[in-house]
C-alpha cells in the first residue's frame, strides 16, 4: 500500500530529488515551498501535490493543514538554508552599535527560523497525524560541525532538539533522525555565492573526490523511512563523502 510522504522545500535541490524518489516508488507525495512555480513544476512532471507554505510562520502553516491529509507516514523537514546569502550581509562583519547589533540579532534569527523553528513547528503540527510505523527525517547540515555561525548553531540545535522528538515519537513506532550532508551540487543552497576555488576546497576534503548530489541524500532518507530502519532513532547520518567522519 502506498505511503503518504510530505517533503517541505520539494520544489529545488534535495527535496525535489526526495519527492521524484518517492513518486517513482509509487508513494504519495506531497510537496511544499514558498515559490508557486518550482512546485508546480514538479507537480506536473512527476504528478505529486503541490503546496504554498512558508514553515517559518505559523500562521501558513496553520493554513495548510485542511489540505494535508489526515495521515502522514514519513515527513521530510528539508526547508531550510544558509539565510546570509539572501540577506547579501555577513553578520560578523560591523561596529557593533545599536543598528549594527539590530541587523545582526535579525540575521542570526533568521538562520534560527529557516532551519530550527520551520522543521519544529510543520513536527508540532503535524503530530496527531504522524502515523504509527513512520518516520520524520530532518536535513541537517555538516555546518553543525565543522561551525557556519548562526547556520551552523541552527542545523547543529536542530540535531539536538530531534533527540527530545526521538523520544517522544518512539512509543508510537515513529522514527526522528537527521540526514546530514555535506556539499550537494545541483540545488539552489549557495545561490550565487560558491566561488569555483571554493567548491574545489569542498570537493577536496571528501575521501570520494566529488561533490554529493541530490539523489545521494534522497537515497539515505529513503534508507531511514524503509522497514529495514525501524529500530534507528535519534540519530544523525552523515552524508558527505568523509568529509567529516564520527566513530
Ligand atoms: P535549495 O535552496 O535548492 O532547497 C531549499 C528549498 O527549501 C527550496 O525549495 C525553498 O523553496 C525551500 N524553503 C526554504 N525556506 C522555506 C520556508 N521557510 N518554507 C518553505 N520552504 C522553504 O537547497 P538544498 O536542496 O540544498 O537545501 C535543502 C536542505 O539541505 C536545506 O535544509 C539545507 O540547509 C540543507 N543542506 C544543503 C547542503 C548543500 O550543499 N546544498 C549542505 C547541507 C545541508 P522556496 O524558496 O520557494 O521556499
Amino acid at each position: 500500500m502506498s505511503r503518504t510522504i510530505l517533503i517541505t522545500g520539494g520544489g529545488t535541490g534535495i527535496g525535489r530529488a526526495t519527492a521524484r524518489h518517492f513518486a517513482e516508488q509509487g508513494e504519495t507525495v506531497i510537496v511544499t515551498g514558498r515559490r508557486l512555480q518550482p512546485l508546480s513544476d514538479l507537480a506536473q512532471q512527476t504528478g505529486v501535490r503541490a503546496l504554498v507554505c512558508d514553515h517559518t510562520d505559523p500562521q501558513s502553516l496553520a493554513g495548510v493543514l485542511s489540505a494535508l491529509p489526515e495521515q502522514i507516514d514519513v515527513l521530510v523537514n528539508n526547508a531550510g538554508g544558509n539565510t546570509d546569502f539572501d540577506s547579501g550581509t555577513d553578520p560578523d562583519t560591523g561596529a557593533g552599535d545599536e543598528m549594527e547589533l539590530v541587523r545582526y540579532a535579525r540575521a542570526f534569527r533568521a538562520n534560527l527560523d529557516a532551519n530550527l523553528i520551520s522543521a519544529a513547528l510543520t513536527t508540532k503540527a503535524l503530530d496527531g497525524r504522524l502515523a504509527a510505523g513512520g518516520a520524520v527525517v530532518h536535513i541537517g547540515s555538516i555546518a553543525a560541525d565543522q561551525g557556519a555561525g548562526s547556520y551552523g548553531a541552527s542545523k547543529a540545535g536542530l540535531a539536538t532538539w530531534n533527540l527530545d522528538l526521538a523520544r517522544l515519537l518512539g512509543p508510537r513506532g515513529i522514527t526522528a533522525n537527521v540526514v546530514s550532508p555535506g556539499y550537494i551540487a545541483d540545488t539552489e543552497f549557495f545561490r550565487d555565492h560558491l566561488t569555483d576555488e571554493r567548491r574545489e576546497h569542498l570537493v577536496a576534503g571528501t575521501a570520494t573526490g566529488r561533490a554529493g548530489s541530490p539523489a545521494d541524500i534522497a537515497g539515505a532518507i529513503a534508507f531511514l523511512a524503509s522497514p529495514a530502519a525501524r529500530h534507528i532513532t535519534g540519530q544523525v547520518l552523515n552524508v558527505n563523502g568523509g568529509a567529516h567522519t564520527t566513530r
